[in-house]
């Protein structure tokens, strides 16, 4: 091997990992000349971080950023790195290892680290080919390979591992199916309530779940084609990852007579039953446990470097961990106890409009556990006292409900108590000292740089919140990012929606993914806030270009129809003005009665909404209607709501049925920023309740009065008066002109209720009413918008691929 004879100790290390080289990290900063180190790693790369795989997976990352250790590394710190090589075995007696090559190593000192094998289920067929599981490099190459080739992907596990394959899947195009032998996901770190609200924002997101299957045999000739499940039912699929779990990989250890269980055993200095030979990582058992996780990995490794060098150290005492899904889009967070259970207090908000969650447990009233889900703001500092067992106080419990405003609390108070000692990136094993070391040595003063300079928030971006934190307590007012704060588009960009929409106009963006690469997103697939929106954004800036994006659109918008709770849609015809005809009754009827519908109900809105539709029924039910989607589902024009009017009502001044109808037909297929509501009364009687809808219009002797922004939702406003105009064309007019002044100024989910108290109403009344030219060139950009809008359900009638792709029913036979 060509290595220099000293008089230092010789340390070989198996297993090129994460845990193993952190150690050797570590050891190079406390005795940089103790040992002369040689590094045997089976994989033909340098050290790189593992977790980012599902990152490489998808293509977000290249694998060059994903390296940790570069070759440079080891020649510059004198390391011998054998890569691609494999310790073979180990004899304890005379010291050696004996590698693939056919050479061997001698040792003064071993360090075992070879971490975890991906668990194969023990079924028939799991020798088929098109079957991997999810550990490396090689694994990620494979299922892209996949990706290309084959359509459908079944991944057998609901856990974190299964759950970023999964995803990553989706992203190369494939049809996946998740298999869960469980009926919760991540049972072993989420309660059903998270695990469910999880659950649908995957579905929402695309993917597939067989939940409480057990998969007891693979089918195919030489390649996988289904797997059949205990219950008789089975899955065609083209290709399967296994992801049910992790073995770890005591081979080694175990055939040359170190004591192993589950793992390798060690004592709290990471020694083995031989005292020259240590084990650490996932391929370890301490105290009965062999973690899976990389934060114990770090705590083990800080020890057992301590320990090597001859540092005093503290015993490892074993690890609370956390878990956060890297998943984009969706924020999840888990740390020590998580299931409610007897001798538990359980502190638990649950918001299912902004779809959070938030669960702290308590035993003899000390922090035992927290789920969070949707928002894990909190994540760090919960984790801090879940691992201390903190009392709950009541400022605490004000600060975690968010109850109570805590008069001149400290918002630094948390990083300002942390030792300097204390790992802020689990992930990366990056102290709060490194962290202002780096700081005000090298005067950093971004998260990008410090990232960049330390590793912290590097991988799992977790601690991101708490890598900002530290800056401001650092640097003080110098600290730009909490001064100047501009209300950002979403967590994945420090850029306003402003700074979107004209970065959107100015460089000619078309698509959602260009927008993220060229504002530099710090999250590169972006989540469900920012790509709906800016979906949205690019159609209103260019919508004679735009090419909608289906990915970035919620489920409902995707499939054109509302989800109901039991997983059926409802299905709602345009019914201009809510005028209907015999006609269009019979068919309702009609489909009702052949597609079960389970109940035919009149809306608000004065429409007919089919509940219980099956999904892979929408298509036909569309095409026997034969009628325009209403767009009961979308951000979009919806319902024109009309009393009788003149046509009929004694009291009617103006037609307000017509009136409905020409608006609506006008209109309708706009993408807004949010639903938009309107309503026509013939008379100030206000039948159809024109003051509660976005666009409200009450006929008078001389002509029509127009309100704008009323909401009848939950936060109840009365709409103001825009202004009264004399005649239909003016009308017309102005309704696109307002139209389309909210769209271009709306924030994408913002009602025109709060819209309007935000920019005010004498600004719309200005730029609308008074300014003659302004509303001409909104009127023509509203012209520009509605040319080229098609109505969604005929095109899925027409395109069978559209059909296919999107609501076939998964074949489970
Ligand atoms: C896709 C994925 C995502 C993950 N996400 C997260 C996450 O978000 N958060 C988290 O905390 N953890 C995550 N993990 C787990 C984390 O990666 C592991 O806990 C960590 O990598 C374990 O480190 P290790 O050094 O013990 O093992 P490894 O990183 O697996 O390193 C072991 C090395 O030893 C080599 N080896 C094995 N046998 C031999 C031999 N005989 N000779 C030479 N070399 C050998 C292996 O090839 C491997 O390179 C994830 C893991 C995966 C696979
Ligand atoms: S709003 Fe006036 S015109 Fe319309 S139905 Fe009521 S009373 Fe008649």
């Amino acid at each position: 091997m060509g290595m220099e004879m000293t008089n230092r100790e010789k340390l070989v290390l198996i297993g090129n990992g994460v845990a193993g080289m952190n150690t050797i990290e570590q050891i190079m900063k406390l005795d940089p000349d103790k040992y002369e180190i040689t590094v045997i790693g089976k994989e033909p790369h340098p050290n790189y971080n593992r977790i980012q795989l599902s990152y490489l997976l998808e293509g977000s990352k290249t694998f060059d950023e994903m390296i940790l250790n570069d070759y440079s590394w080891y020649e510059r710190n004198g390391v011998t790195l054998c890569a691609g090589i494999a310790a073979e075995r180990i004899d304890l007696a005379s010291k050696f290892v004996h590698m693939s090559d056919g050479t061997t190593v001698s040792y003064d000192r071993l360090l075992i680290a070879t971490g975890s094998k991906p668990f194969m289920l023990p079924i028939p067929g799991i020798d088929k080919e098109g079957i991997v599981g999810f550990r490396d490099v090689q694994d990620c190459e494979r299922m892209k390979a996949a990706a290309s080739t084959c359509r459908k992907a079944a991944v057998i596990g609901g856990g974190l591992l299964g759950l970023e394959a999964a995803k990553g899947l989706l992203k190369l195009g494939m049809e996946v199916t998740v298999v869960h032998l469980f009926s919760d996901l991540m049972e072993r770190q989420l309660d059903t309530t998270a695990s469910t609200m999880l659950r649908a924002e995957l579905e929402g997101q695309g993917l597939r779940f067989l939940m409480n299957k057990k998969t007891v045999e693979i089918s195919g000739d030489e390649r996988v084609k289904s797997l059949r499940f205990e219950d008789g039912t089975e899955l065609e699929t083209d290709f399967l990852v296994m992801a049910a779990g992790i073995v770890p990989d005591t081979a080694l250890a175990r055939e040359c007579g170190l004591e192993t269980a589950r793992g390798i055993i060690v004592n709290d200095y990471m020694q083995t039953s031989d005292t020259h030979v240590y084990a650490v990582g996932e391929c370890n058992q301490h105290r009965g446990v062999s973690y899976g996780l990389v934060a114990p990995l770090f705590e083990q490794g800080s020890v057992l470097a301590k320990h090597l060098c001859g540092v005093p150290t503290e015993p490892y005492q074993g690890s609370v961990v956390s878990t956060k899904l890297k998943i984009s889009g969706v924020d999840v967070f888990s740390a020590g106890e998580f299931q409610d259970a007897p001798g538990l207090d359980v502190i638990r908000t649950q918001d299912n409009w902004s779809k959070t969650y938030k669960k702290v447990l308590l035993r003899d009233n000390r922090i035992v556990g927290c789920v969070l889900f949707g928002d894990v703001h909190d994540s760090a500092q919960l984790f801090k006292w879940v691992k201390a067992e903190e009392a709950m106080t009541r400022e605490i419990h004000e600060q975690l409900t968010g109850s109570a405003h805590i008069e001149g609390a400290d918002p630094l108070a948390f990083v300002t108590a942390m030792p300097a000692d204390e790992i802020v990136c689990g992930c990366n094993g990056v102290t709060k000292g490194m962290i202002v070391q780096a700081i005000t040595d090298q005067g950093l003063s971004t998260v990008d740089e410090i990232k960049a300079c330390t590793g912290a928030s590097r991988s799992c971006g977790g601690c991101k919140p708490m890598v900002e934190q530290i800056l401001a307590l650092t640097l003080g007012d110098r600290y730009e990012g909490s001064k100047n704060a501009v209300e950002t588009l979403c967590g994945c960009t420090t850029h306003s929606r402003e700074d979107v929409i004209a970065a959107i106009r100015d460089k000619r963006l078309t698509h959602v993914r260009e927008v993220m690469n060229v504002l530099e997103w710090h999250n590169p697939e972006g989540c469900t806030k920012c790509r709906p929106a800016i979906n949205y954004y690019i159609g209103m800036v260019w919508p004679e270009v735009f090419e909608d994006e289906k990915d970035s659109r919620f489920v409902n918008e995707r499939l054109h129809a509302n989800i109901q709770k039991d997983g059926t849609y409802s299905v709602v015809p345009r019914m201009y003005g809510g005028v209907t005809t015999p006609e269009q009754l019979r068919k309702i009827a009609d489909v009702a009665d052949k597609y079960e519908v389970k109940m035919v109900k009149v809306t608000g809105g004065q429409r007919l909404d089919l509940l219980g539709v099956k999904k892979e029924d929408l298509p036909h039910v569309w095409e026997e209607l034969g009628m325009p989607s209403g767009y009961a589902y979308a951000k979009a024009i919806r319902t024109v709501k009309t009393c009788v009017g003149s046509t009929f009502c004694r009291f009617g001044t103006q037609d307000s049925i017509s009136m409905g109808i020409l608006l609506e037909k006008k209109f309708e297929r706009l993408w807004m920023p949010a639903k938009f509501k309107m309503a026509v009364n013939g008379c100030p009687r206000n039948c159809a309740e024109a003051e509660i809808k976005d666009f409200g219009i009450i006929g008078n002797d001389g002509g029509w009065e127009i309100y704008v922004g009323g909401n009848g939702g939950v936060k109840l406003r009365a709409a103001d008066l825009l202004c009264k105009v004399k005649t239909d064309e003016e009308l017309i007019e102005l309704a696109g002109a307002f139209i389309q002044f909210y769209r271009e100024t709306g924030k994408y989910g913002e009602r025109t209720s709060d819209w309007i108290e935000r920019i005010g109403l004498q600004a719309i009344i200005q730029e609308i009413v008074d300014n003659l030219e302004r509303r001409k060139e909104l009127v023509e950009r509203i012209e520009q918008a509605l040319q080229g809008l098609h109505d969604p359900w005929k095109e899925v009638v027409e395109q069978e691929g559209l059909q296919h792709q999107l609501y076939e029913t998964l074949q489970v036979k």
